[in-house]
């Protein structure tokens, strides 16, 4: 069996303790990881504080070794793949995917032309502002797609000089570690670093003296605990949080055509997607009609193990994910919901449940008002379109929402109104390396991707020269 370890300046490391690592179509462990202790993160905050040294001073080297990295991914691809599928449950045809998303943010950051800033350059001074890279970046990752969402910080924050200690979320370690040990094939040692462990080793890296940003994904809780953490010596953070995306119908749209959409923009990944569509505001003429269409989605979805070729939603990622939705769906039903499809987990082993379209939830149900991160979404219906903005804006979320119109620019109009990082019309999770991607409200602080992600890892420098 492959022993899976973490590379920390440049070599691979083992741990005394070592924690199961859970197949989520099984239920049933089928490897470990190493779990870190102290001394093991100090070396890692060293090597990365080591190598900020040189890195920082090169970017033409920086350059080319992440393209080189993206390469040596590149050839790696199925191996990588097909551990993220084990452990993270996704059909392996999208965990390719991910994988090679990787490479085409390394790509991105690699080939990205940062403009210098000069503010003024005349008789009287030359003004200049600079961006310099922050120092060790403390990268924090989530299990829904452990290996796309690190990459958002490592591309970045490397190109702009810093070096990086990236902790996955300890449901999914193992392709994080066979990651980073393929991508150190082209970076000087200490650049990036990899420790594994649970939510403390997070702790410990918040706290800790020497990064000088954390880079975090996940929940609003932990993400409020990582703020007050950093706060202590004044780190730099960006935050990545949970979301409530809403999608709002309009009254002109074919609803046969929208609700295969909405299927898919609800529950790829399985709804376990920061920016899966978790509630749909439907005028009330067109109700019935969207939620048959979801329903035929969801009763005809292939759901399995991630390793079978017909699978299209893989298990839910792990045991209180799974404890959580289901907690949701039951107390929805139990306050007057009804499941019009699915509405209880299948009777296989693994976290499977059946895909779940529920009508009659009310504002104030919790799965209306929480994010509930699975396969499981409520219809709303409304009579009056300024009230469903103002319903779907009621909300500490702001990460993303949808419009859904044949009449795009009335479409684009209501989509202004909503409070998110991303507002789309008749699309919704349309990410690309080179846009922002961020969360207003409790989804979130600062932003990822494009040359705005590069200058979160930067602090900025005013140079003046005085000419006389
Ligand atoms: P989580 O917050 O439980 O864990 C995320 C990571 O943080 C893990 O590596 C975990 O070990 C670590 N962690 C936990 N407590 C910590 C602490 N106190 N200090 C430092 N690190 C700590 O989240 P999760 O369950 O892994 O992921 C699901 C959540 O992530 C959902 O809410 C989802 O919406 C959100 N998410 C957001 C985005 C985004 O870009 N906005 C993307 C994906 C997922």
């Amino acid at each position: 069996m492959t022993q899976h370890l973490m590379t920390i300046n440049g070599e691979s490391r083992d741990a005394a303790q070592r924690f199961d690592v859970i197949n989520p179509a099984t239920g049933e462990p089928f490897a470990t990881a190493p779990e870190a202790d102290a001394a093991i993160l100090d070396d890692a905050m060293a090597g990365a504080q080591q190598a900020f040294r040189s890195w920082k001073l090169d970017d033409d080297a920086r350059r080319e070794a992440l393209r080189l990295a993206a390469k040596a991914l590149g050839d790696a691809t199925p191996q990588i793949a097909t551990l993220l599928t084990q452990e993270q449950g996704k059909p392996l045809g999208e965990a390719m995917f991910e994988v090679m998303g990787v490479g085409m943010w390394l790509q991105y950051y690699a080939d990205l032309e940062v403009e210098r800033e000069i503010v003024q350059d005349d008789d009287a001074a030359f003004v200049e502002v600079v961006r310099r890279p922050i120092g060790v970046v403390a990268a924090i990752a989530p299990w829904n797609f452990p290996l796309l969402l690190s990459s958002w910080k490592i591309a970045p924050a490397l190109r702009a000089g810093n070096t990086v200690v990236l902790k996955p979320s300890p449901y999914t370690p193992l392709s994080s570690l066979a990651m980073v040990a393929v991508l150190n094939q082209a970076l000087p040692p200490g650049v990036l670093n990899v420790v594994t462990g649970g939510d403390s080793l997070g702790a410990a890296m918040t706290a800790h003296p020497t990064p000088r940003k954390v880079s975090f994904t996940g929940s609003v809780s932990a993400g409020k605990k990582v703020a007050i953490a950093s706060a202590a010596d004044l780190k730099r953070v960006t935050l990545e949080l949970g979301g409530n995306d809403p999608a709002i119908v309009l009254d002109d749209v074919d609803p046969a055509v929208v609700g295969k959409q909405l299927f898919s923009a609800a529950f790829q990944n399985n709804g376990q997607t920061c920016i899966a569509v978790k509630r749909v505001y439907v005028p009330e003429s067109l109700h019935d009609a969207v939620v048959d269409a979801l329903v035929a989605e969801a009763e005809s979805v292939v759901v399995g193990d991630g390793m079978d070729e017909a699978t299209k939603l893989g298990p839910v990622q792990n045991r209180p994910q799974f404890d959580r939705v289901a907690a949701l769906v039951q107390g929805a039903l139990a306050s007057g919901a009804k499941a019009a499809a699915g509405g209880a987990a299948l009777e296989r082993p693994g976290y499977f449940f059946a895909p779940t379209i529920l009508t009659d939830a009310a504002d104030g149900t919790e799965i209306v008002d929480e994010e509930q991160f699975g396969p499981a979404l409520p219809v709303i219906p409304y009579s009056d379109l300024d009230e469903a903005v103002e319903r779907a804006n009621a909300t500490t979320y702001g990460l993303g929402a949808s419009v859904w119109a044949t009449d795009t620019e009335r479409g684009e109009a209501v989509a202004r109104q909503l409070d998110a990082g991303s507002a789309w019309v008749n699309t919704h999770a349309a990410l690309a390396p080179n846009l922002p991607f961020g969360g207003l409200k409790w989804s979130g602080i600062g932003v990822e991707n494009g040359p705005w992600g590069l200058k979160g890892f930067t602090d900025m420098q005013v140079v003046h020269r005085r000419k006389q």
